[in-house]
């Protein structure tokens, strides 16, 4: 949807101050208003004019409006999900129809609306993220009435059509008001605007339609799912009204650290300790996995923090499906409490490796350097 420039929308220029602003949206407040306004697209005018005056009459907004259009207050402009279409949003505006009306309630729309979203965390284990898992939990929330099907009638015999708005839910009245006489189309106050009229109210709730109840819900945990990330359970949230839609379930997940196993998206990664003999000579050692053991071959003269990758042997990533690798890397741990056995056979490790070993020959050369200071 391409947005219609918001100095535009107002008639205004660019360099308008906030007086100038305020008088423009005004005068196309008053001529759009739905409940005034006798034009076509009245409505989605309102809005428009709404929008841009919610923008430009906020220091910060128009600023970020001026330097990066419409992208720059996406979001803020908007107040959240549902944006335009609850006029109740806008503590000036309403103010302003106020004086108009006399202090008359615009009301929300009376059409169905979509029950509240429901957002809720998780802690999870480690591994139960790496498979996913079956928990369940539960949630209090507002349920459709079952006894009456959300419709608030204790039959179907005691709905009937309003005959005040003949089921319209909208009555039209000429008011009195400083802009003279208006017509003003209004919720109908015989059946709040549903268009029905219940004569025997459901006893179980009370002609709501729907109840505040406790209950246990499955939730699929997919596998591969990491911390912070959330799934949605479309239609687990709230119970909407006048037949409109339930809202839906968030489950942020937070995952508990393993001791051994370090995530980094889909890979994994581990430390291994592993002696000095084990480093010089080689060994084949069995590494732990979330997929069970593997069998890992260190080659001999294996320097400490040397990686090893097993491929295939991370977690499973969420949107491609394919699998991460574990990486391994190594620690040479010194011996710390050595038996008289072990040091003898370090001491005379040390005389071979004094006379042989030049791996130290840079060391000994800048001890040389640096002799006599
Ligand atoms: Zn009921
Ligand atoms: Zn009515």
């Amino acid at each position: 949807m391409s947005q219609k420039d918001f100095y535009e929308v107002l008639g205004v220029s660019k360099t308008s101050n906030d007086d100038e602003i305020k008088k423009a949206y005004r005068k196309l407040a008053k001529q759009y208003h739905p409940d005034v306004s006798t034009e076509k697209n009245a409505e989605e005018k309102f809005k428009e004019v709404q929008q841009a005056y919610e923008v430009l009459s906020d220091a910060d907004k128009r600023a970020a409006y001026d330097r990066f259009g419409h992208a720059g207050v996406d979001g803020s402009a908007g107040g959240g999900p549902g944006g335009f279409s609850d006029f109740g949003g806008f503590g000036d505006v309403s103010d302003i129809f106020e004086q108009f009306f006399g202090g008359g309630n615009r009301t929300k729309s009376s059409g169905p609306r979509k029950g509240e979203d429901i957002r809720l965390q998780m802690t999870i284990l480690f591994e139960e993220a790496c498979f996913g898992t079956t928990k369940e939990i539960n949630i209090t929330r507002d349920e459709e009435c079952t006894r009456c099907g959300g419709s608030g009638a204790k039959s179907k015999s005691d709905i009937s059509t309003c005959s005040r708005c003949n089921g319209r839910g909208i009555v039209n009245s000429v008011q009195q008001t400083i802009l003279g006489k208006v017509q003003t189309q209004r919720e109908c106050p015989d059946c709040n605007g549903t268009g029905k009229v219940i004569k025997q109210k459901c006893t179980e709730c009370g002609g709501i339609g729907k109840k505040r109840q406790t209950s246990t819900l499955k939730i699929n945990i997919p596998e591969g799912i990491d911390d912070g990330q959330q799934i949605r359970l479309s239609g687990k949230g709230n119970a909407g009204g006048n037949g409109g839609p339930t809202g839906d379930l968030y489950v942020f997940f937070k995952v508990t650290p393993d001791d051994f196993f370090v995530r980094d998206g889909s890979d994994i990664y581990c430390e291994l300790p592993i002696n000095f003999s084990q480093a010089a000579l080689g060994a084949e050692l069995e590494i732990p996995t979330i997929h069970g053991k593997v069998k890992l071959t260190i080659p001999t003269g294996t320097q400490s923090q040397t990686k090893f990758k097993l491929k295939n042997k991370g977690i499973k990533n969420l949107r491609t499906g394919s699998l991460g690798d574990q990486f391994v890397i190594i620690k040479v741990i010194s011996p710390k409490n050595l038996s008289a056995k072990q040091k003898a056979l370090f001491e005379e490790l040390a005389t071979i490796e004094d006379n042989s070993d030049n791996i130290f020959e840079k060391i000994k050369g800048v001890f040389k350097r640096f002799k006599d200071k």
